[in-house]
């Protein structure tokens, strides 16, 4: 409505109205194996506070999570168990890589960790460092709030080429 009590309209798209709720109302599934955790964790409290940011509904059932952040080493033997945490989280979902043990392997070049969880899923954004600060995650947070927005995650990329696939089968 305009200020002289005209009625006003708005025109967008229904993906980008979608899109816009996605990106502010994130639930995160912590991952957090190791010391990276601990600057998760801190991320989530009161002094960082990243309920700014709309992603404060942290869950502990995949189910109810729509971005992991994994945060820490992960272990050949627990590859396996994120890859089905993964699959279980709903549709559509994001991916932040915290650190660089969970980015790389970090300085655990060994036959055991996991060098690098982009081997096992897909990852949206990486934070780097050992440790990374909690502005580090907070920083990979709005890059993937960007991201979402510009409907440029893997998830919604996917979700894309399978509309497109089934349009193309019609
Ligand atoms: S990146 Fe550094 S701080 Fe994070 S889990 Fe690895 S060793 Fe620990």
């Amino acid at each position: 409505m305009a200020k002289d009590g005209a009625a006003g309209f708005l025109t967008t798209r229904l993906e980008a109205v979608v899109d816009w709720g996605r990106k502010n109302s994130l639930w995160p599934l912590p991952y957090g194996t190791s010391c990276c955790g601990i600057e998760m964790m801190a991320t989530l409290c009161s002094d960082y506070d990243l309920a700014r940011f709309g992603a404060e509904a942290v869950r502990f059932s995949p189910r109810q999570a729509d971005m992991i952040i994994v945060a820490g080493i992960i272990n050949a033997k627990m590859a396996p168990v994120l890859k089905t945490i993964y699959d279980q989280v709903s549709d559509p979902k994001w991916v932040v890589s915290m650190g660089a043990c969970a980015s790389s392997g970090g300085i655990f070049n060994v036959y055991s960790v996991t060098q690098g969880i982009d081997t096992i899923i897909p990852v949206d954004v990486y934070v780097p460092g050992c440790p990374p600060s909690p502005e580090g995650l907070i920083n990979a947070v709005m890059r993937l709030q960007d991201m979402i927005a510009k409907g440029a995650t893997r998830a919604q990329m996917r979700e894309r080429g399978s509309i497109e696939q089934q349009s193309q089968l019609a």
